[in-house]
């Protein structure tokens, strides 16, 4: 099956009750690309890619539809299988993974359809239908964050991920302490995410002053060097999210034993084809990790879900979604939702979701 036409829209998510602040970005709105791509059998499929701002990675809007629009001419005609696209992807354009993974994401819903199989069957098959969620919360107030654990909490969550950096670390800790007395003894997972913003300073100081309390360091320092500076210096696990920017990081991270997990998103590492590969190293390792995307609709909401269906359950750490922090769906009817701290996966064919056409306005490119 070969590709007839891909086009390209993009469209604007306010986040809710906005803005969304990390260590080193604060986000009002998200500019999210989502590209519809239609097979030589008259079937469609829809991928979607959506930097959470430009200083969150090496990525942003623009620069996704850019790299879209110079693949897309060659991909007309380019067969849809996903290693085979992946392989042609390569070929056009080095690099740029955010942007090829729209386009594998399109082509794994379309074959989905084509096959009358869901995304998740072609990934190897659904362990379950209920996906585990985690809530991120963003930098705040350390009583602010308490009280949103305890909420949480009380939703059924099976595990919460506090924002940390950006600010004295002296409130970090006095926020993980706060956090940790709420969700003490109820089994709630709690990981404390610095988003690149703590200097290796920081990070030894909290593991020293918080030795009792078991979360992971999801990304605390900006770089790989300093993962490997404070590796042995801190008694809690290492989690690396925003430095995993491709398989070969992920390789040498697993290889080297520089990490405890992962904090995995599906367009950073290039889409779905990708994040099956990711999920066979990591069971090789025993390596937990989640299964996000930065942010986005119900497009790539869909993708983590049918991806983290198929991980394997004491691995899985949750897919994060955008859902919670944004308005409306694409598809009104089956739109991806969290309820109780889970995810049900649909399970129609593809992605098995149906956006409607109409929230998007005309292609920004069509090829
Ligand atoms: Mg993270």
């Amino acid at each position: 099956m070969r590709i007839r036409e891909i086009h390209i829209y993009h469209h604007a998510l306010p986040v809710k009750n906005g803005p969304y602040r990390m260590a080193n970005a604060t986000v009002w709105s998200l500019d999210t690309t989502l590209v519809r791509i239609v097979g030589d059998n008259g079937l469609e499929g829809w991928g979607e890619t959506c930097p959470v701002g430009p200083t969150y990675a090496e990525s942003h809007a623009a620069g996704a539809r850019a790299a879209l629009a110079l693949m897309a001419p060659d991909l007309i005609g380019a067969e849809i299988w996903p290693a085979m696209l992946q392989r042609k992807m390569a070929s056009l354009l080095n690099g740029h993974n955010y942007a090829k993974a729209a386009i594998d994401i399109a082509a794994h819903d379309l074959l989905g359809k084509s096959l009358c199989v869901s995304v998740a069957d072609l990934l190897g098959g659904a362990v379950t239908d209920n996906v585990p969620s985690y809530y991120a919360s963003g930098v705040g107030a350390p009583d602010d964050i308490a009280r949103i654990a305890a909420e949480k909490l009380a939703e059924g969550y099976p595990r919460l991920q506090i924002k940390v950096g950006g600010r004295p670390v002296e409130i970090d800790i006095e926020t993980i302490r706060k956090v940790w007395e709420v969700i003490r003894g109820t089994g709630m997972r709690l990981a404390v995410d610095g988003n690149r913003g703590w200097k290796t300073r920081d990070a030894l100081r909290v593991s020293r002053e918080c030795p009792d309390i078991p979360f992971i360091m999801e990304q605390p320092c900006n770089t790989i060097e300093d993962l490997r500076t404070i590796r042995s210096l801190v008694s809690h696990g290492i989690y690396m999210d925003e430095n995993s920017v491709d398989l070969n990081t992920v390789i040498s991270a697993v290889g080297t034993g520089l990490v405890d997990g992962f904090g995995m998103k599906i367009t950073r590492i290039g889409g779905l084809q990708h994040m099956r590969t990711f999920r066979e190293i990591c069971e090789a390792r025993n390596l937990p990790h989640t299964c996000d995307d930065a942010w986005g609709g119900d497009i790539i909401a869909a993708a983590c879900t049918q991806i983290a269906s198929t991980m394997r359950p004491d691995l899985c750490e949750g897919a994060w979604l955008a859902a919670p922090y944004i308005e409306g769906n694409y598809d009104p009817e089956n739109g991806i939702k969290i309820e109780g701290g889970y995810i049900k996966r649909p399970t129609g064919a593809g992605l098995g979701i149906t956006p409607d056409v109409s929230v998007f306005g005309a292609p920004a490119a069509s090829f």
